[in-house]
C-alpha cells in the first residue's frame, strides 16, 4: 500500500501530498538552514524517492546558493522546501502529521548552536500553564489551517 502523506504551510495558501515511502528525514545544523528556517536547526524530509504534488498554490523560491533553492509560502512565510540537483526535500513540521516522519540523521553539525544539546534539561509548562499571565490564551481563535487537507481555505469570514 502507498504511503500518502500531507501538508503545507500555515495559512493554507499552498498545500502538498507525497506519496510513498519516507525514509529520509534529518535536522541540519548548517547556518544557511539556521537563517533559512529562523531556527537553531532545520527539519527536512526528502521526497527523493516518492511522489510529490502541490495540491493547492505553490511555494516562492529565494535561491540560496548557486545550487539550493528555498521554497516558502509568499502569503504567510512559512519555510516549505529545499531544493537541491538532488531532488526536492520538504520541512517535517509542515507535514499535516510531523510524528510520522522522524529524523534519522544530522547533517552540518560543525554549526550546531551549544545549547541544542541541552535543550531537554528546560523547565517545561503546558500552553494553559500561562493563561494567568497571558489571559488572552484563555479565548484564542486559530486562523492556521488544519491538519489536514480541505476542500476550501480560508472558511467564512475573518478580520
Ligand atoms: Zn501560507
Ligand atoms: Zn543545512
Amino acid at each position: 500500500m502507498t504511503q500518502i502523506h500531507t501538508g503545507g504551510c500555515q495559512c493554507g495558501a499552498v498545500r502538498f501530498r507525497v506519496s510513498g515511502d519516507l525514509k529520509d528525514s534529518s535536522i541540519c545544523h548548517c547556518r544557511m538552514c539556521q537563517k533559512a528556517f529562523g531556527a537553531f536547526y532545520a527539519p527536512l524530509v526528502s521526497t527523493r524517492d516518492a511522489e510529490l504534488q502541490w495540491t493547492r498554490g505553490s511555494v516562492k523560491h529565494f535561491r540560496s546558493s548557486n545550487h539550493v533553492l528555498r521554497g516558502f509560502c509568499e502569503n504567510c512565510g512559512t519555510p516549505l522546501t529545499y531544493e537541491a540537483a538532488d531532488g526536492i526535500a520538504i520541512a517535517t513540521g509542515a507535514f499535516d502529521d510531523p510524528a510520522a516522519v522522524p529524523p534519522i540523521i544530522q547533517f552540518g553539525v560543525e554549526r550546531k548552536l551549544p545549547f541544542v544539546d541541552h535543550l531537554h534539561e528546560l523547565p517545561v509548562r503546558q500552553t494553559m500553564d500561562d493563561v494567568e499571565a497571558a489571559p488572552f490564551l484563555a479565548d484564542i481563535i486559530s486562523y492556521q489551517h488544519p491538519d489536514h487537507d480541505t476542500e476550501a481555505w480560508p472558511e467564512g469570514d475573518r478580520p
